[in-house]
């Protein structure tokens, strides 16, 4: 059975009738119908009517290399035909794990050189949660278990994932998050900076921030300090440059841990591998995910720094985690062909030296000017456009959101693919974007936003 054999209005009846999508307004979904993509191929993705759209969100910030990649299909194929699968439990192994491993601490900061493997960053941010309160307690401080994180955080979608991340609707849902974690202020000058306060003072003070959550909390008994190195879900929040290595010295000056949540930024889309290197910091833990296999398998590897590792190592004594498919064969095996297409391409060089930087200019000569549009800000191919009602007063359309939704719409009409989230219009392209495509890509927005005026 295949779904040409299904008309469009076919296709989302048997939808309405049996699939409970994320992250979805159930009833609103209903009454509109879901959009089925069929097919994708380089930037862009096909609807079942034919539509061509580019996909300016690369999946859900996860296609890296691009659609339509066979060498992907073919390291599945032949790791799928020799192991399926096995498990690295009970003192056993599978070598694509192993070797993605080594990959993986190759292109890590050099004081990392383990990794844990989930199937997702959501697996991974839980694992990377216990993982830090198991380590204080090996060293003999169980009492330092409380995590800070900040207001609009996105860590994923379990339970313990969520109580990371600070986004409210999320909490509302809950009905009681894992216990002793704390959320500060975002690192979000356009929104948050005082009248006259320069971005570098603004960066420190919501690094302070931080700090006073550390002193309130007492430092004894706080184990770790996480966040996303940009805000990518709560709307591509790039902080000041003042903002994480302020960050890692308040850290190291009380003792606790840093955990950097690089699910979106991992593996070359803010121009170096890893966005510790671009913003000049050496976390204990980095999350990673998407990326890792281009979206074609889901796979996360949580990266674990020297520091922790060592001590799990010396002190001994069983880590009572792990997930069935912690180091799925086939997973590691796409994810090494992945990382290989990265290095081989030179898709990471690429970004920092001419796809981001035209990208910034793109926004900057193209976008920033026009009536409806606040700020536009990027880094790397990860950028997003912020939309207001006033230029000036940078008042914004009420209810939240609804004037970024209109935009997103007409975009999507225009053939450009892309998100809204509150009031940020946000990109994070493929990797293999060129300049030609981030032309086509400004043509379209600036369409979008003239026809949404
Ligand atoms: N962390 C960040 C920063 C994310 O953006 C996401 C997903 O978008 C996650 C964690 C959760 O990843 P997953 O959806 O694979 O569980």
């Amino acid at each position: 059975m295949t779904y040409q054999n299904f008309s469009l209005s076919q296709l989302q009846a048997i939808d309405a009738a049996h699939y409970l999508h994320p992250f979805t307004d159930h009833k609103d979904l209903r009454a509109s119908g879901a959009r089925m993509i069929v097919r994708a191929d380089g930037p862009f993705i096909y609807d079942s009517e034919g539509h061509a759209l580019l996909d300016g969100m690369a999946g859900l910030w996860c296609v890296n290399v691009g659609y339509g990649r066979h060498e992907l299909a073919e390291a599945a194929y032949e790791q799928m035909k020799e192991l399926p699968y096995y498990n690295s439990f009970f003192r056993c192994a599978t070598p694509t794990p192993v070797l993605l491993a080594k990959k993986l601490a190759e292109l890590a900061p050099k004081h990392i050189n383990q990794v844990f493997y989930g199937s997702s960053g959501s697996e991974s941010n839980d694992t990377a949660l216990r993982l830090v309160r198991h380590y204080w307690a090996l060293e003999g401080k169980p009492e330092k278990n409380i995590i800070i994180s900040r207001n609009m955080a996105y860590h994923g979608s379990t339970v313990a994932a969520t109580s990371l991340g600070g986004m409210s609707g999320m909490h509302e849902q809950l009905g009681g998050a894992v216990p002793n974690i704390k959320h500060v202020m975002m690192p979000y000058a356009f929104e948050l900076a005082l009248p006259g306060e320069s971005d570098h003072d603004f960066g420190l003070r919501a690094a302070k921030a931080v700090e006073d959550a550390i002193l309130e909390a007492g430092a004894e008994n706080v184990a770790a300090f996480i966040g996303e190195p940009i805000m990518g879900a709560g709307g591509v929040k790039i902080p000041p440059a003042s903002y994480w290595p302020e960050i890692q010295r308040i850290c190291r000056k009380y003792d606790i841990l840093l955990m950097l949540d690089e699910v979106i930024t991992g593996y070359g889309r803010t121009g170096e591998w890893f966005a510790a290197q671009s913003m000049g910091i050496e976390p204990d833990t980095i999350t990673t995910a998407k990326a890792l296999t281009s979206g074609y398998q889901p796979l996360s590897a949580l990266l674990v720094g020297d520091r922790i590792s060592k001590t799990l190592v010396e002190k001994g004594g069983e880590f009572y985690h792990g997930y069935t498919y912690s180091g799925h064969p086939v997973a590691c095996a796409v994810a090494l062909k992945n990382l290989e297409i990265i290095e081989n391409e030179g898709l990471v060089e690429r970004v920092k030296n001419d796809t981001g930087p035209y990208f910034a200019k793109m926004l900057q000569e193209r976008i920033s000017g026009h009536p409806l549009v606040g700020e536009v800000r990027s880094l790397g191919l990860m950028g997003a456009i912020e939309i207001v009602k006033d230029k000036a007063t940078r008042e914004r359309f009420q209810p939240e959101g609804s004037a970024a939704v209109v935009v997103r719409d007409h975009a999507i009409a225009q053939g450009m693919m892309m998100r809204a989230t509150g009031d940020s219009m946000i990109l994070s392209p493929p990797l293999i974007w060129t300049r030609e495509t981030i032309d086509m890509a400004g043509d379209r927005i600036v369409k979008a936003l003239d026809l949404a005026l």
